[in-house]
């Protein structure tokens, strides 16, 4: 199964395809964490997006692209993949499309329909581990140790873009750009919408009814 899971930053996409890594056997595969690793050793493709990523714009359509297409190449063909973070805008959508050729990059794509105040909530408590990315919440996944990894014992720290003034401009970029991309998914008849709000296994409940429904989870793990 591949799937792609959109929503606004904070509806919670990672969290989600973290569990279907563990729960149902997907492959994770983030831009997001893919770009912070690459800035966090320094490495080309880390220091062509930093400005980007830092001031919570986003990395040019054909950037992404590659690095996604890349990535994806690198997957045994049968491996079942959730996308967190890409497509986010429909050039990107049109290019993956494009890339992959006549091979079905997508089975569907999913919406994470989720309020605003819940979004800013989430967001503003988030806390990630500077050495290997696991990310913790104030509120609704704290850390066993203040501000230390429950994993490896690393610094926990608040991403760039999680301070306020750039999670507006985030939440501001992202309905701009993402009332286009659905309705792009939309006419190509693989929009799904499920609710993103409440806790991450109710979330998780959700998201398996729909893949069971229409017959993706066939192949995986569960
Ligand atoms: P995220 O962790 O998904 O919130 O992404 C963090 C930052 O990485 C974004 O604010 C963008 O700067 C960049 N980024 C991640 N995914 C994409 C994408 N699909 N297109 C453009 N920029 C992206």
């Amino acid at each position: 199964m591949r799937l792609a899971l959109l929503g606004p930053p904070g509806a919670g996409k990672g969290s989600l395809a973290s569990v279907c890594e563990e729960r149902l056997g997907l492959r994770h595969l983030s831009t997001g964490n893919i770009f912070r690793q690459e800035m966090a050793r320094g490495s080309a493709l880390g220091r062509r997006v930093r400005r980007f990523v830092t001031a919570g714009t986003l990395v040019p359509d054909s950037l992404v692209v590659q690095v996604m297409v890349q990535r994806l190449r690198r997957l045994p063909r049968a491996a079942g993949v959730v996308l967190d973070g890409f497509p986010r805008t429909v050039g990107q959508a049109r290019g993956l499309q494009a890339a992959m050729g006549r091979v079905k990059p997508l089975d569907g794509v999913v919406y994470l329909e989720t309020p605003e105040r819940v979004l800013v909530a989430r967001l503003s408590g988030r806390r990630v581990c500077a050495q290997c990315g696991a990310n913790f919440h104030l509120r609704t996944m704290r850390p066993r140790r203040a501000g230390r990894c429950d994993r490896c014992g690393g610094p926990l720290t608040v991403r760039n873009d999680d301070r306020p003034d750039t999670i507006r401009r985030r939440l501001a970029i992202d309905r701009a750009k993402a009332q286009p991309l659905l309705r792009y998914y939309e006419r190509h008849g693989m929009l799904h919408r499920i609710n993103g709000a409440g806790r991450l296994g109710t979330v998780f409940d959700r998201l398996v009814r729909l893949c069971r429904r229409e017959g993706w989870l066939k192949g995986s793990r569960r």
